[in-house]
């Protein structure tokens, strides 16, 4: 490479110094106080950067799948699906999927309430079985307007809940997450367990949608 920013030989360009480029990012007080922390706890010894590297991907390749398999098994075991309303974690650890430092909630969907969870201050969402948060669950302004008109917000998403079915927002918190236990679809009865995991999406078990069978 004849670039004189590029620097190595492994064919990409390293640009060390001139104006901001496009894709340049500029860092919040927090991010930056982030990588202070983690560059500190690097060189003090108490975590090295490929631990740090192992958890982003461990955390990276969660995907809601983990969710589906809860939610199916509470479908199709009823004792399960009251071990897990009374202690989520406990539910969860079952089916080898524990929460790492939080309280889980699961809030079950009924023909009388629907739940939907939110987190009014940041972004809080139960990433241990749900991967990463969806960008518009992280907006400003689906954490205002679903506490506020529930209703209208889920219509938005395309699903309609009757006025008679009460609409239950749950706040989560630094402490508490929540999970939906979406209502389990007319005519799924012969399905085996692996079959009805595939039913259960992100946004069910968020509660901005419901379970449905295919084509429906
Ligand atoms: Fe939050």
């Amino acid at each position: 490479m004849t670039d004189a920013t590029s620097s190595g030989g492994h064919g990409h360009i390293h640009r060390e110094s001139g104006p901001p480029q496009p894709d340049d990012k500029v860092h919040s007080y927090y991010q930056i106080l982030g990588i202070a922390l983690q560059e500190l706890l690097i060189e003090k010894g108490i975590v090295s950067a490929d631990e740090v590297r192992q958890m982003i991907e461990r955390r990276d390749a969660i995907t809601p799948a983990r969710g589906a398999k809860i939610v199916a098994r509470a479908w199709t075991d009823g004792d399960f699906k009251a071990r897990l309303l009374a202690d989520g974690n406990a539910g969860a650890a079952e089916l080898d999927c524990p929460m790492t430092y939080t309280e889980l909630v699961a809030v079950e969907n009924t023909p009388k309430a629907h739940n939907v969870i939110v987190c009014t201050l940041c972004s809080c969402y139960p990433r241990e079985l749900l991967g990463l948060p969806p960008s518009w669950y992280k907006s400003r302004e689906y954490r205002a307007r679903v506490v506020r008109d529930p209703r209208a917000v889920l219509k938005e998403f395309g699903t309609e809940i009757g006025d008679h079915v009460e609409i239950r927002v749950h706040d989560s918190t630094a402490d508490i997450r929540y999970l939906v236990i979406p209502r389990r679809p007319a005519g799924t009865e012969g399905m085996t367990e692996s079959e009805l995991e595939d039913l259960v999406t992100r946004d069910s078990m968020i509660g901005v949608a419901e379970a449905k069978t295919p084509g429906k």
